[in-house]
């Protein structure tokens, strides 16, 4: 079955063509799979940023670190956050120092955290795309429903399109195809991408996370390429919908607004993140808590951002695998499981 797609991919790649896959589980399944070695020579597959730790900027780690060392806190994160390098420090730093910092594998656990520890205030450090925040909106509204007065959220969520949006502005990339993200659209739907088929004249479409579901993505793309086409199609029809899951849009929609976010290597981005609603400001970490994160810094050397955008490769980096390695992480693209330069260091990748 994968020998008969790829041959189909390179029967319809008639011209050199560039796509590029957004979400970094993407990114981790294709080098994984070796789906790039499939493909014709004419057709190039570039990493996206689409991997929420590594596009947390060093600014907004910063504050969780300043958040986490305030005397009698819980901060509750998902685990990858820890070992991601802010401007000084870490929050696995912090926590062998004595800050209180607890894995959590769900915003659940974070409310659980805070029934059991009534004493105490439970921050729990919102990190995700669309696909994490509905779940997130949920803990607080599940909060509000029992009274818990001590939970609250370092909200640093971020919406995709919007950076898709600046990315294509930039003229920084060029490409001819756009696989979109399988988890964010099963939230969102596949219309939110329909203004980069439109304005940009760009192929868009939604895969799943099976090397399969990659290669029928790329075959459809590659399709549409060949015919002069840009429409929005789905690869991932077990999971989305033009749509998408209304319920959870709807319980997103009713604790959060669209704020400006901070991206890494991108800067700020108008309506790219997520604030709390004025009615739960009272649940905002930001809005209750005294705290200095401090000057930004940047790790010398690293390229994250420019990986992010696409515009570099982990092997233009001096750092990788000489000095940067999963197990002495420089940047959070080599600490997360989604990031590029952990997944070249694990499995290979060429510079195409
Ligand atoms: Fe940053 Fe390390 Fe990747 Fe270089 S290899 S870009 S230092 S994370």
């Amino acid at each position: 079955l994968v020998a008969g797609v790829a041959r189909s991919i390179s029967r319809h790649t008639t011209k050199e063509a560039r796509f590029m896959e957004f979400c970094g589980g993407h990114t981790v399944a294709i080098l994984k799979s070796g789906i790039r070695q499939l493909l014709p020579p004419t057709l190039k597959l570039t990493s996206g940023p689409g991997c929420p730790v590594c596009v947390t900027d060093n600014a907004d780690l910063d504050k969780a670190i300043a958040l986490a060392r305030l005397p009698n806190v819980i901060l509750a994160s998902f685990g990858d956050m820890l070992r991601v390098p802010g401007s000084s420090s870490s929050l696995q730093e912090a926590r062998a120092a004595g800050s209180d910092v607890r894995i959590v594998y769900s915003p659940l656990d974070a409310l659980a955290l805070a029934r059991n520890n009534p004493e105490k205030p439970v921050i729990f450090l919102a990190i995700g795309f669309e696909t994490t925040a509905p779940g997130v909106a949920a803990s607080v509204l599940q909060a509000k429903q029992e009274g818990l007065e001590n939970y609250y959220i370092l909200s640093l969520h971020k919406l995709c399109p919007p950076v898709i949006k600046v990315l294509l502005d930039s003229g920084e990339v060029n490409l001819q195809g756009l696989i979109c993200p399988g988890h964010v659209s099963a939230i969102i739907g596949s219309k939110p991408w329909q203004f980069i088929a439109r304005d940009y004249s760009i192929p868009c479409v939604v895969s799943g996370f099976e090397p399969l579901d990659i290669l029928q993505c790329v075959d459809m793309l590659a399709q549409q390429v060949a015919k002069g086409e840009s429409r929005v199609e789905i690869a991932y029809r077990r999971s989305v919908t033009p749509e998408g899951n209304l319920t959870a849009i709807k319980v997103m929609e009713q604790v959060f607004q669209p704020a400006p976010a901070r991206w890494r290597g991108v800067g700020k981005v108008a309506d790219s993140g997520l604030l709390l609603k004025p009615e739960f400001k009272h649940f905002d970490a930001e809005l209750n808590f005294e705290f200095d994160p401090g000057p930004t810094k940047y790790q010398k050397g690293c390229i994250c951002g420019d990986i992010l955008r696409g515009v570099k490769t982990p092997h233009q980096c001096t750092l990788f695998r000489r000095v940067c390695t999963p197990l002495s992480p420089v940047g959070p693209c080599m600490v997360s499981s989604e990031g590029s330069c952990a997944a070249y260091y694990r499995y290979g990748g060429n510079d195409d």
